[in-house]
């Protein structure tokens, strides 16, 4: 559906003007001279754009929309004032007659440059930034002016060197290139350059060919490389912004999609309160940590690390006092683990840390460590202490036993007073 504005004015100059930027701009305008006229006759009220001349043959500009508003409802339509006084003199009093802006009608450029950014905010979305690889600056000029009128954030460059540069240091929407560049570089080499990208929200970075190839199958192989769309040269300027404009809202779409997707794996593989993995987590890597260790015949132990009388935290701090204690658990515990180590909050108070490459000699060092860690680590002001049991995986173990020799070590931590390390395997 197009686009209407209703332009009410005695002076027929000034209408053609108004409804010349408008018409440029694909909207559909109708034009009365008088108050009158526009109520009569303008039977739909389905205007973007409503404007006005401050004063009218028949009735002022303020008192035409009273009317207009008692017979339509305004809707959200864009009421504008056009006066031939200093715009400040009268915006209030025109604010509160129901307009929303106020032009002085020697301003056009104001109007002209303020109805671009509107009208094209309602009809397509360049909002994005764009690389644009274009060997010839005649053709890259007029091409960005047409692209930064729709607001698009532009930067154009002239070969793949370049291009690179660009490419590495900012986050593009899409990249738009034409087919040959100088030198032998062509449109593959730029869609290389992205679709080998060493990061993946980069590499799929829709491409645009500009493409002067009459040959189809040479386009088709630009397809094939991986562009997403190409457009013929000489180009049609409407049909390249609304190419341009789906392509950007793709783009926008799938990011929106992929961070939902994130937002989701995050939720259901990490602990919201510690940030650590959950149990979830555990059960489904933690035979992947095993089976690997077997097979590249390395050793891989077990920490089991439970807290002492955490119940008496939350019965006497409250347990929002008991959940930041929890958090700065996870705090140490993070800590002390390299890269390659995998931690868990395995239940409430409750962790488990994996250590590949680590024999039960240096897991009960590294043990002791968080254990001394933890003591030390006063966490609201309180003294808390964790019970942690060691076990190292042994020929015969899997997960589950591996996991049950450190649970019983705890166990015996805990009988015999707490805040200790024991392992059952040595
Ligand atoms: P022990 O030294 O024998 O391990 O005693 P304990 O009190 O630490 O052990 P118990 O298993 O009896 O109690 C664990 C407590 O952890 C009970 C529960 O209220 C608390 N808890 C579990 N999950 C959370 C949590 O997410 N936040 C808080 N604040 N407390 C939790
Ligand atoms: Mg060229
Ligand atoms: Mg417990
Ligand atoms: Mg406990």
């Amino acid at each position: 559906m197009k686009i209407k504005a209703l332009i009410i004015d005695k002076k027929g100059h000034y209408r053609d003007s108004l409804a010349s930027i408008l018409s440029d701009l694909g909207v559909e305008c109708e034009i009365y001279a008088t108050g009158k006229d526009a109520l009569e006759s303008a039977k739909k009220p389905e205007y973007a754009f409503i404007f006005v001349s401050r004063y009218l043959e028949d009735m002022g500009g303020e008192l035409f929309l009273h009317h207009y508003q008692q017979k339509y409802f305004l809707a959200d339509a864009l009421t504008v004032m056009i006066t031939q006084n200093e715009v400040t003199e009268i915006m209030l009093e025109a604010n509160k007659a129901g307009f929303k802006l106020v032009f002085n009608e020697k301003d056009i450029n104001s109007i002209h440059s303020f109805l671009i950014r509107v009208v094209n905010n309602r009809t397509l979305d360049l909002h994005g930034k764009i690389l644009y690889i274009e060997d010839q600056d005649s053709i890259a000029a007029m091409t960005t002016a047409l692209f930064e009128s729709y607001l698009a954030d532009v930067n154009h460059v002239k070969n793949v060197d370049s291009a690179k540069i660009k490419f590495i240091e900012n986050n593009y929407d899409l990249v738009i290139t034409d087919c040959e560049l100088n030198g032998n570089e062509t449109a593959n080499d730029i869609i290389e350059l992205v679709r080998s990208y060493n990061d993946s929200d980069k590499a799929r970075i829709p491409i645009l060919v500009v493409s002067g190839e009459k040959d189809q199958s040479k386009r088709t192989a630009f397809l094939r490389n991986g562009a997403n769309d190409f457009i013929i040269k000489p180009f049609d300027q409407d049909e390249l912004v609304v190419r341009v404009s789906n392509l950007i809202s793709n783009k926008k779409i799938e990011d929106q999609a992929r961070k939902q997707q994130q937002e989701l794996i995050q939720l259901a593989m990490f602990d919201q309160l510690t940030g650590l993995y959950n149990r979830h987590s555990l059960f489904d890597l933690a035979p992947k940590y095993i089976s690997d260790a077997k097979r590249h015949k390395y050793s891989i132990s077990l920490l089991v690390i439970d807290l002492d009388f955490f119940k008496n935290v939350n019965d006497s701090e409250g347990h929002a006092v008991g959940d930041s204690v929890l958090k700065m658990v996870g705090k140490v515990l993070r800590e002390h683990c390299r890269n390659e180590d995998f931690v868990a909050r395995f239940g409430g108070e409750e962790f488990v840390m994996l250590l590949p490459h680590c024999d039960l000699i240096s897991a009960c060092s590294k043990a002791e460590e968080i254990r001394e860690a933890i003591a030390e680590s006063n966490p609201c002001g309180l003294t808390i202490t964790a019970s942690l049991g060691v076990a190292i995986l042994e020929k015969d173990d899997d997960f589950s036993s591996l996991f049950d020799k450190a649970d019983n070590a705890v166990y015996k931590a805990k009988e015999t007073g707490r805040n200790k390390v024991i392992s059952l395997d040595l």
